[in-house]
């Protein structure tokens, strides 16, 4: 089943073109990943698929939701679509658990008790059974993201997106992160991932984007895409991550 179709999105600010006729498909159960230069418009993508940003022209659908309409309500589209950010925007003043608890009571009505409980089974997913009570200047920006991420699944979306989870990292706390991606794609999950993380690339990703100057300049399987690009630019691109 497609879960994601993005058909031929436009999308500018002002002055300046993003993106220039964007379109990819994904499985439900892929993992998509999404390489390119700094500014070539991989987070405006992203953000155009939970309306964060809106298209100027082309239509994005996650299953028979048509996520570009107008009328789409966004907060229902956003209830199905996990976003986990470079900077891991946690709330200072909650704890681990709390900045969970509080979507699933605030946005999906759960009781408090539940909420907990559900909280702490998606900290113990992401390897911090341990630290439910730990408020974010406790943690190591690993174990942030990692809640970030938690957070994010304990909405029960049908897609995350990830932006750079692991840029803002120390190098020695980025493993810790990709493992959790990585169980979280051998589960089934549908992601799309923005990151220059070979190892999770080429050990999770069905299809690897590259993206330039807004578009797709081409699109295969890691050891395809890795090993025989057929574009100078996602060769040039590529050689300089090595
Ligand atoms: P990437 O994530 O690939 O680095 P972005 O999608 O963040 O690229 O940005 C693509 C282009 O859009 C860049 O030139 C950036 O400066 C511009 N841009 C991004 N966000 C905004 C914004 N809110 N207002 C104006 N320009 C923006
Ligand atoms: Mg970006």
């Amino acid at each position: 089943m497609t879960l994601l179709r993005i058909d031929d999105v436009y999308q500018s600010y002002e002055a300046e073109q993003v993106l220039q006729g964007v379109s990819f498909d994904m499985q439900q159960g892929d993992v998509d990943v999404l390489m390119g230069p700094s500014g070539s418009g991989k987070s405006t993508m992203l953000r155009c698929i939970n309306r964060l940003t809106e298209v100027d022209s082309g239509d994005i659908w996650l299953g028979d939701t048509h996520v570009t309409a107008p009328e789409t309500d966004v907060n229902e589209l956003r209830q199905d679509v996990g976003m986990v950010f470079q900077d891991f925007n946690l709330f200072a003043h909650l704890t681990a658990l709390e900045n969970i608890t509080l979507g699933l009571k605030r946005v999906k009505g759960v009781h408090a008790e539940q909420a907990r409980e559900r909280a702490r089974g998606h900290l113990d997913q992401v390897g911090l059974g341990d630290q439910t009570d730990a408020y974010p200047a406790e943690l190591s920006g690993g174990q942030k993201q990692r809640v970030g991420i938690a957070r994010a699944l304990a909405m029960e979306p049908k897609l995350m997106l990830f932006d750079e989870p692991t840029s803002a990292l120390d190098p020695e706390l980025v493993g810790d992160v990709v493992a959790v991606m990585q169980d979280l794609a051998a589960g089934g999950m549908t992601m799309l991932v923005v990151s220059h993380e070979m190892g999770f690339a080429r050990s999770a990703a069905d299809d690897i984007h590259f993206l330039d100057n807004g578009q797709i300049v081409e699109s295969g399987p890691p050891e395809q895409l890795f090993e025989q690009p057929e574009q100078d630019r996602t060769a040039g691109f590529l050689s300089g991550l090595q």
